[in-house]
C-alpha cells in the first residue's frame, strides 16, 4: 500500500509540474482569470453531477457511460473508462488552476434517468442521455462545451487526436483550432490533424448554443495509441495539453 502511496504521490506532482509548466509558457493566471468573465446567466437546476456553481467556465462531458461502453479495444478496453478518466484529470487540473467546471458525470453511468421524465426508458436510454447532457450544457451556459471521447476505425494503421467543433457558434471553431494545435504540437508532431465542422452524426455538437468541442483522445484500433491510453502519465498528459488550451482559449476570449 505504501508503494501505491508513494508512485501516486510522483504522478501527481508530476502531473502538477506538467501542468504549471504549459500554463506558464502560454498566459498568466490573471488572463485566465479575466477570460471567463463573460456575462452568464446563473446555472438553474443544472443536475450536473457535483458542482453547480453560479458561473461556469467549461462543461466536462466524459462520452459514454453505464451500458453504453462506446468504442473498445481489442483486450475489451471501453471507451467510456478512457474518457472518464481524461474527464477528470481535465477537471483536477481546472480546480488547480481555478477555472470553474462541471462534470456531465463522475461515474460509470449513462444519464437517461437524471431528470427522471419516464417510468420506463427501454429503447430510449441513448436518446434520453444525449439529451440531458444537452440540458446541462444549456443550464450552465460555459464558455466552452468539452465532450471527451476515443476513436474506433476498422484499418488499425488509423491514429491520432482529433478534434471536432459545433457549428453553431464561431467560437467553437476558434477552441477547436487552439486545441488541436496544442494536441498537434505536445503529443502527435507526426501524426497532425485538423479540426472537422460536426456533422448531425454528432447530436451534442450539432445541437449545443454554447461553444462546443468534441476531443477523440486517440484510436482504441491502434495498438499504439491503446496501450498510451491505458496508462495514467499518457491520460494525465493529455489532460494537461487540453486543459492548457482550453485556458488559452478562454484567455483570449474575454469581452
Ligand atoms: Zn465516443
Amino acid at each position: 500500500m505504501i508503494v501505491d502511496r508513494s508512485d501516486r504521490f510522483v504522478r501527481t506532482l508530476g502531473y502538477i509540474l506538467f501542468g504549471i509548466i504549459f500554463f506558464t509558457s502560454t498566459v498568466t493566471l490573471g488572463s485566465i482569470s479575466s477570460g471567463i468573465g463573460r456575462t452568464r446567466r446563473p446555472v438553474v437546476a443544472a443536475g450536473a453531477a457535483d458542482r453547480t456553481d453560479s458561473r461556469v467556465a467549461v462543461v466536462i462531458d466524459a462520452g459514454h457511460g453505464g451500458e453504453d461502453g462506446g468504442a473498445s479495444g481489442a483486450d475489451g478496453t471501453a471507451e467510456k473508462d478512457v474518457n472518464l478518466a481524461v474527464a477528470k484529470d481535465v477537471d483536477a487540473l481546472s480546480t488547480l488552476f481555478g477555472i470553474p467546471t462541471v462534470m456531465t458525470r463522475t461515474e460509470d453511468e449513462l444519464l437517461y434517468d437524471r431528470f427522471g421524465e419516464l417510468d420506463d426508458y427501454t429503447g430510449k436510454k441513448k436518446s434520453h442521455d444525449l439529451k440531458n447532457r444537452l440540458k446541462i450544457a444549456e443550464a450552465c451556459d460555459p464558455d466552452l462545451f468539452l465532450s471527451i471521447h476515443s476513436n474506433k476505425y476498422p484499418d488499425p494503421s488509423v491514429r491520432g487526436m482529433q478534434v471536432w467543433y459545433s457549428p453553431n457558434d464561431p467560437l467553437s471553431a476558434r477552441a477547436a483550432g487552439t486545441v488541436q494545435d496544442y494536441l498537434n504540437s505536445h503529443l502527435q508532431p507526426d501524426g497532425a490533424r485538423t479540426p472537422k465542422k460536426a456533422t448531425s452524426a454528432i447530436y451534442l455538437l450539432k445541437n449545443v448554443r454554447t461553444p462546443a468541442i468534441l476531443v477523440e483522445c486517440g484510436f482504441l484500433s491502434n495498438e499504439n495509441e491503446l496501450e498510451k491510453l491505458k496508462t495514467d502519465g499518457y491520460r494525465a498528459d493529455a489532460a494537461c495539453v487540453i486543459l492548457a488550451s482550453v485556458a488559452e482559449y478562454l484567455a483570449g476570449n474575454k469581452g
